[in-house]
């Protein structure tokens, strides 16, 4: 094992994770970078992409349903969608903070900016995470470090705090300067973001756990389909496809409880039915639904096949649609 002193690097895949980690290299400190994946976000080609330019070993650690009770209950609450972000990224750094034990690390660092974000990165909420995720004394954000209070590594000169940043506020420059002097010009940006920040995901995930829908797969069934909820006496959940690929995981995604109709003679949409408690009042809307949806034939009335049943039914009606619509 090397003599070096090392250090586990949160990688968010933006700029100033990148800054964070070349600073902490620049003062020949060993960097192991993390990255985290969950049904609501998943860098991890990104990111492998980045630590295999800077030359650094990347550990990936999959958010299972312990994250999920965290997403269902934040203790600080959500941000303008369904993102928890202060609780999420508290837990984050508790996840560091496990590797940094493991791998005998001496500190943990992000790429975070004092007051870059005014509600989430002042001086108080950057303590206050410090405190939560239990790593008081051993969480650097060099990009910023010269603002804050000195934490251990800096006092027991593991890292010299004269060479850490300064940079405060919202304006880019100074990371821009930064990745100039670095030479950082040909990062990719990141693909995806966190669906927990998307408008349409978030009301399809609050309706998902208001009806007790909370494993992985039913987060998976999240991301593909038109999303409708009966309302009354049975609040079964139909999902139609969008494309083939969708009708394609729809069927991989199904369970045994749930019901899977296709259209026949005519091409459309795979539905599926999940979570109903009456049969005889979900088919027909979900036949209307797959109906409307396909390509329909001259004659209005579309033949769709579920188990070994087949209903004739005309597409299901607008307004309905818009009323069932998650
Ligand atoms: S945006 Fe998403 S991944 Fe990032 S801290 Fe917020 S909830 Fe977590």
């Amino acid at each position: 094992m090397s003599s070096k002193h090392r250090a586990v690097g949160l990688l968010s895949g933006g700029l100033d994770s990148i800054l964070a980690i070349k600073m902490i290299l620049e003062q020949d400190i060993e960097v192991i970078g993390v990255c985290f994946t969950s049904p609501f976000f998943d860098n991890l080609i990104y990111t492998k992409s980045i630590t295999d330019k800077l030359g650094i070993e990347l550990k990936v650690v999959n958010f299972g349903m312990d994250y999920i009770e965290i997403v269902k209950n934040p203790k600080y609450g959500y941000g303008k969608n369904f993102n928890p972000c202060i609780d999420c990224h508290t837990y984050m750094l508790k996840q560091a903070k496990k590797l940094m034990e493991e791998l005998k690390a001496d500190f943990v660092f992000t790429g975070e900016v004092l007051n870059e974000r005014p509600m989430s990165q002042n001086r108080q909420a950057l303590q206050n995470i410090e405190r939560d995720a239990d790593l008081i004394g051993r969480l650097i954000r060099p990009l910023s470090a010269q603002l804050l209070e000195p934490t251990i590594p800096e006092t027991a000169k593991v890292i010299d705090r004269e060479r850490l940043g300064s940079i405060s506020g919202r304006s880019r420059k100074p990371q821009i300067a930064l990745a100039k002097k670095y030479g950082i010009t040909d990062f990719l940006q990141p693909a995806g973001g966190c669906l927990l920040t998307d408008e349409t995901f978030s009301k399809r995930i609050k309706d998902a756990f208001d009806h007790n829908e909370d494993s992985i797969n039913d987060l998976e069934l999240l991301k593909i389909g038109r999303h409708f909820r009966l309302s009354e006496n049975d609040s079964a959940k139909i999902i139609v496809g969008r494309n083939e690929q969708e009708n394609k995981r729809l069927n991989e995604l199904a369970k045994d409880t749930d019901l899977i109709l296709l259209p026949i003679e005519i091409v459309g949409p795979t539905v599926l039915i999940r979570n109903y408690k009456n049969k005889n009042l979900v088919l027909p809307i979900a036949a209307g639904l797959c109906a409307r949806y396909s390509d329909k034939s001259a004659n209005r009335l579309v033949k769709v096949k579920v188990d070994d049943i087949i209903i004739e039914t005309e597409p299901l009606d607008e307004s309905l649609i818009n009323k069932l619509r998650i």
